[in-house]
């Protein structure tokens, strides 16, 4: 469980808060969309729950602990690629496990490339590989720990139509096996009503959640059913 209380941030000197007094609880186990208009404070919220940034007010409290850095309990997946440059893809992948200490580590990452679809560049350096598939390979790093918390900004935003549409799939099925709390942010409304349980709207200047609906259709859901209800308004 994740919960946020009364979270502000500002940056610098701006007369207007990046993120203002905004508050949330999320279930353990629960797959949340977090959808907003370029510049109103997903990703710095995103940060907030990872323990990159600390909140001006407010606070995160993970588990009922509050949060004063980085969770090992959190994987998160960045905006922009951030790979580490002088390792390949698989050892970037193997990074969290063999921190943990896992034997397996290598078997571990190779499995996450296979399902990334990317077990055919293992050995390449991430400046190799083209911006969605340091996107794949950050994903997999993500999940290599199997962390209870998923934190993910824009996880898909530079894939093609076809590779996003298997990536949602993939994304969905892990969810199923492994229960993880989901934080995905999105730019697309369909995405989010594709992949989540609840959807929240956030608005900008200040950055502040404008609304926040429930998902109840069943999965797997297909286009047609996501069309038969009229979410977009
Ligand atoms: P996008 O959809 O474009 O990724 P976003 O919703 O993730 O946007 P944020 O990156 O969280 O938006 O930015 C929210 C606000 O905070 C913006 O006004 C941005 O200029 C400001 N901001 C974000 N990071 C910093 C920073 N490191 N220093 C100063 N201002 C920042
Ligand atoms: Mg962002």
């Amino acid at each position: 469980r994740l919960s946020l209380d009364g979270v502000t941030v500002n940056f610098g000197a701006r007369a207007v808060s990046a993120v203002q007094d905004v508050s949330l609880t999320i279930g353990a186990g629960e797959f949340v969309a977090l959808l907003g208009p370029s510049g109103c404070g997903k990703s710095t919220l995103l940060n907030v729950m990872a323990g990159f940034c600390t909140p001006v007010q407010g606070r995160v409290l993970l588990d009922g602990e509050p949060l004063t850095g980085p969770s090992a309990k959190c994987g998160v997946v960045f905006q922009k690629h951030s790979l580490f440059p002088w390792m390949t893809a698989l050892d970037n992948v193997a990074f969290g496990p063999r921190r943990l200490g896992l034997t397996n580590a290598r078997q571990i990452a190779q499995d996450l490339l296979d399902i990334v679809g990317l077990a055919h560049v293992a050995n390449e350096w991430p400046a190799s590989l083209s911006g969605g598939m340091q996107q794949r390979v950050g994903i997999a790093r993500a999940l290599a720990t199997r962390p209870p918390v998923l934190l993910m900004d824009e996880p898909f935003g530079a894939l093609d139509a076809q590779t996003r549409s298997l990536m949602q799939e993939e994304l969905l099925s892990i969810w199923d096996k492994l229960r993880p709390t989901v934080v995905f942010v999105t730019h697309d409304i369909e995405e989010a009503i594709f992949l989540a349980d609840r959807v929240v709207v956030m608005q900008t200047y200040p950055g502040r959640i404008a609304r926040e609906f429930a998902i109840d259709i069943p999965r797997p859901r297909s286009a047609e059913v996501l069309n038969d209800h009229a979410f977009i308004e």
